[in-house]
């Protein structure tokens, strides 16, 4: 099993959990850093106080998104270390890293560029936003793709993975059960809104309340725009349809 060791990055909230994990993986001279994180002078010291001097010989990132990418560069430049991530590096890419083999697999759906790597003979994944630690990955209109997001849980689940290592929260040693958990919560939801939108046509903003009740502003943004991508997905389906604002069930 490769060594495998985390930096959490100080960016706690309530959709990064206590921060981002900047994962070292040892590849015997040499070790890879998946997700440098946030541009933050904090937790740049505390990665290269981590490495003591370790060459790193890639860093590669699971999608653009500000609590995984913005530090790359700035990590990277002294270690003349090269980035790489989608869509320079593509699905099924070996990534070598001194012993190290990491696979690189094209998982779209939380966003359109989202990458895990791959562990081969370990069976382990690095999984970015796929799949976290806790909760729930956040599927969201415009940049969420829900069918997307269900067929990279199923690529991830083909796999076997024996272990996770998300990008937030602690890794996952339940592997599988943790990807059919997220498969099951993910259609749950899609059930919840069909079922809405069946017992009567409405907005995004209407079916929003109807289903989640009063929520917070905050929140409330983030729930239509989950809501929002599940519609996408049932109209591509053909069992809703849109007619302007108003979504209505499809008489089949
Ligand atoms: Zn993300």
């Amino acid at each position: 099993m490769a060594l495998v060791s985390r930096v959490v990055a100080p960016n706690p909230g309530p959709y990064t959990g206590p921060g981002t994990n900047t994962w070292i993986v040892d590849g015997g001279p040499v070790v890879a850093v998946i997700d440098p994180g946030p541009d933050d002078d904090a937790h740049l010291d505390a990665l290269d106080k981590r490495l003591a001097g370790k060459t790193v010989a890639v860093v590669l990132v699971t999608h653009g998104h500000p609590d995984h990418l913005p530090l790359a560069e700035r990590f990277a430049a002294p270690h003349h270390a090269s980035v790489q991530r989608y869509p320079e590096l593509r699905d099924g890419e070996i990534v070598r890293a001194g012993a190290l083999n990491l696979t690189a697999l094209y998982t779209p759906g939380h966003s359109a560029d989202h990458l895990c790597f791959l562990i081969a003979e370990d069976r382990a994944v690095f999984t970015g936003d796929l799949i976290l630690g806790q909760g729930s990955s956040m599927v969201t209109y415009p940049e969420g793709d829900v069918a997307a997001y269900l067929h990279s849980l199923d690529r991830l689940a083909s796999l076997e993975p024996q272990i996770l290592f998300p990008g937030h929260w602690d890794p996952v040693t339940e592997a599988m059960a943790k990807i059919d958990e997220y498969r099951r919560h993910r259609l749950e939801r899609e059930a919840q809104v069909l079922a809405e939108v069946r017992r009567g046509a409405g907005t995004p903003t209407d079916l929003t309340r109807r289903v989640y009740g009063d929520l917070d502003d905050r929140l409330m943004v983030a729930a239509e725009m989950t809501l929002r991508a599940h519609l996408r997905k049932l109209v591509d389906d053909g069992v809703v349809r849109e007619r302007g604002e108003v979504y209505e069930a499809s008489v089949i």
